[in-house]
């Protein structure tokens, strides 16, 4: 009976405030035809929708975050970066890769399958979500499965043997951000498919080595070998009988590893785990003698191009689809122990069967782009860089409307010429561009007015002895070609 009662009341109070709604429409459109008799009208005043962007505005115009770690790319970097970007560009072409790209975003099974369950990447870090048709993707967190699933895809098999890709671009792993790391980082990697022979592991260290060779860092290569999947199997069976033995001195995720995926094992870091590594069978001991041999002659081509190498036995690489050589470059002078690497790879023999292709042999590598910078940052504050930042020797520098817009005509007549000229059309001062142009270093200036514009000319300036000359606009072109030759 109560609740009856209470119920009751509350549809009275409905009813009265529908009435009090009516009312107040009825009111408003009186007042709207009123309104539209007379002359000074008074606009009934209309409820503002609030929409998402009114709403975010007013709430203290709170600028989001960047996430836990990304990172963005700031002008301040541009110059390792351009370095980079073209270095690898240089590099990979006179090796024979090919710039390609492929998605970001991939089915999520793609990585399952490749990198492998039990492996870090694919139980803690993969960027994992479902797609708006229920699909599951992830963000990639490497480039090399994803090259895999493009070969099949475009029937590359067929194409002549090997193909070779290069690639640049961002990779995702939901790692725990610390130095080095990062859950966007960039990677520049480059991949051979067809080929099963040692001189294609040379060739792609090789490539490796000497990018970072020509960006000045000293580096050695930590190299070890996998043997095939039969090799790794017999290995297993003593490293978990070894593992087993030690049990209570490992960590908690690598007693789980030796049941899960025991050779991930090898890539633990954790000191208790590392110094139980030390007493571990070793692969390179159960290697076939045809691994022996193929893995022998890689060495063999590395002594002969002066690539310095150090052999690690517990070097696995942290994903599963490796088989045979398996290399890390590391840099010189610094603990290999204490750093993290700059780049690593493999052969991968078996991934593009086990992706669904034909029997195609593989290998490949990838170098954190993050890391090399950092090396090099550190070595511009010690004074070591060995290159630097290529600017132009000329400014361009100009006064008034009409020699703003000639300036511009020059700009791009020379850049056609190949000559870049530095200058800054938002200042209007000539002595603020002549301060610019000191503070860039820049050798000459050329400095163009009214005056200049109606005859045609400019005036070249010499920035250290302030000597000036005029120039026919015509000819500047070859007069500073003339002053490059010089610098
Ligand atoms: P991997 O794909 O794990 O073989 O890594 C190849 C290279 O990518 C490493 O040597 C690092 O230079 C770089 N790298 C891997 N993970 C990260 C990360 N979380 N943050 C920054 N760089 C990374």
């Amino acid at each position: 009976m109560a609740t009856k009662k209470i119920v009751k009341k509350k549809s009275k109070v409905v009813k009265d405030k529908k009435v009090i709604k009516k009312a107040k429409v009825k009111n408003v459109k009186k007042d709207k035809i009123k309104n539209t008799k007379k002359k000074d009208k008074v606009v009934p005043v209309k409820k503002v929708k609030k929409t998402a962007t009114s709403t975010n505005v007013r709430v203290g115009n709170k600028t989001p975050e960047l996430l836990r770690g990304f990172k963005d790319i700031l002008p301040k970097d541009s110059f390792y970066w351009r370095k980079i970007q073209s270095l690898a560009d240089q590099i990979s072409q006179a090796y024979g890769f090919v710039f390609s790209a492929t998605p970001i975003l991939e089915e999520a099974s793609l990585f399952i399958r490749s990198i492998g369950r039990g492996t870090d990447v694919v139980d803690k870090e993969m960027y994992l979500f479902e797609d708006r048709d229920g699909s599951k993707v992830c963000l990639r967190p490497e480039a090399t499965a994803s090259y895999v699933r493009a070969f099949i895809n475009h029937g590359m098999q067929s194409l002549s043997q090997p193909v070779k890709f290069w690639y640049l671009g961002p990779m995702f792993r939901h790692d725990r951000p610390q130095a080095g790391r990062f859950r966007q980082f960039y990677q520049y990697g480059c991949e051979t498919f067809g080929v099963r022979d040692s001189a294609i592991e040379a060739e792609l260290i090789s490539t490796g080595y000497n990018f970072l060779k020509d960006l000045g860092i000293k580096a050695t290569v930590y190299i070890n070998s996998l043997g095939t999947v039969e090799d790794r199997q017999n290995y297993l069976i003593e490293l978990v009988g070894y593992l087993r033995t030690k049990r209570a001195y490992l960590c908690e995720d690598c007693k789980k590893r030796i049941t899960k995926n025991p050779l991930r094992v090898l890539d633990c870091k954790n000191t208790d785990c590392k110094q139980v590594l030390e007493e571990a069978p070793q692969i390179i001991d159960w290697l076939s003698e045809s691994s022996k041999n193929y893995f022998m002659k890689v060495l063999e081509y590395l002594d002969e191009v002066d690539i310095p190498y150090v052999l690690q036995p517990t070097l696995v690489r942290g994903l599963d689809y490796y088989t045979d050589t398996v290399f890390e470059f590391y840099e010189d002078e610094v603990n290999q122990e204490s750093q993290n690497a700059l780049g690593g790879g493999g052969r991968y023999d078996l991934l593009v069967k086990e992706l669904g292709g034909q029997d195609t042999p593989a290998a490949g590598f990838a170098f954190g782009i993050e890391r090399i910078i950092s090396v090099l940052r550190r070595q511009k504050e010690e004074g070591k860089l060995s290159f630097s930042e290529n600017r132009s020797k000329f400014f361009l520098a100009q006064l008034g409307e009409q020699a703003r817009m000639r300036s511009l005509k020059i700009i791009e007549e020379l850049r056609r010429a190949g000559i870049f000229v530095e200058h800054n059309l938002g200042k209007t001062s000539l002595k603020s561009q002549m301060e610019l142009a000191d503070k860039l270093g820049t050798a000459y200036s050329i400095i163009i007015g009214q005056k200049e514009v109606q005859d045609g000319t400019v005036i070249l300036r010499d920035m250290e002895s302030g000597n000036q000359e005029i120039i026919d606009q015509k000819k500047l072109k070859s007069a500073l070609e003339k002053k490059l030759s010089k610098v």
